[in-house]
């Protein structure tokens, strides 16, 4: 399974339930964070942005030990400035990355940027949607195609949804939930992994009070799928998968 994120602090936030839950059921898991989040509002006492990229580097490693994440990997894009990357070489690290990877499941978040509608979530979706469809096609990166490494077409891509807005923000229009995973007791190991995020910690009341009220499960839209059908309603993400 590889999950696609933006900043330090959304494999947990977004997926750390799911994450963990695969990992526990035997499943690899990997997790591509496209920024290390240098600039966030929130600064943990650094003195500037190399400063808190390394900060933050150190704390997705940590949240990834927690969550039992089998491979996890932060990019050095902008925070912040995914909208106004170049969408051909973000795509193509990506699908680099799906090539060698080779998952079955790609989950990500909606190209609505999540509840919080931050737009580097919304390219981050964007991007992993690209992804998950050129790694398939022999026409696209060709130049890739060496040492061992060919096309691969992953089964399954989700967004993460929810069926909840966040108050006073602006209006995000989410994906309907056709697959609800019930994380079980990973609703904690998800709250330990952001709290390792100690840079983020003025986050952490906001995120734990919202988190409880969503309850043992997160929530994904099937975006595309190898085998595609009328959707039905899933509890598991390796639902029909081979
Ligand atoms: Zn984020």
């Amino acid at each position: 399974m590889l999950c696609v994120t933006a900043h330090p602090d959304d494999e947990a936030g977004g997926f750390g339930g799911s994450l963990a839950l695969y990992q526990e059921l035997g499943v690899e898991t990997s997790v591509i964070c496209l920024t290390p989040g240098q600039a966030a509002t929130h600064r943990g006492g650094a003195k500037n942005d190399q400063e808190l990229a390394a900060m933050r580097r150190e704390e997705f490693a940590a949240s990834c030990r927690i969550l039992n994440v089998s491979h996890g990997l932060v990019l050095d894009y902008p925070d912040g400035d995914l909208y106004r990357q170049n969408l051909y070489r973000v795509v193509y690290d990506l699908a680099l990355e799906v090539r060698r990877f080779r998952p079955q499941v790609m989950l990500t978040f909606g190209p609505e940027g999540g509840v919080t509608g931050h737009t580097d979530h919304s390219m981050a979706s964007v991007f992993a949607a690209l992804a998950f469809h050129w790694a398939g096609r022999t026409n696209r990166y060709p130049d890739q195609f060496r040492d061992g490494i060919t096309a691969h077409r992953t089964q399954k891509l989700y967004y993460a949804t929810a069926d909840f807005t966040l108050p006073d923000r602006q209006p995000v229009t989410l994906a309907p939930a056709n697959a609800v995973v019930e994380i079980g007791k990973h609703l904690e190991t998800k709250i330990a992994a952001f709290k390792v995020h100690r840079t983020q910690a003025p986050l952490w009341p906001l995120f734990e009070s919202h988190v409880r009220q969503r309850g043992k499960r997160e929530m994904f839209h099937l975006a595309a799928a190898l085998n595609a059908k009328v959707i039905s309603q899933e509890t598991d993400l390796f639902q029909g998968v081979d």
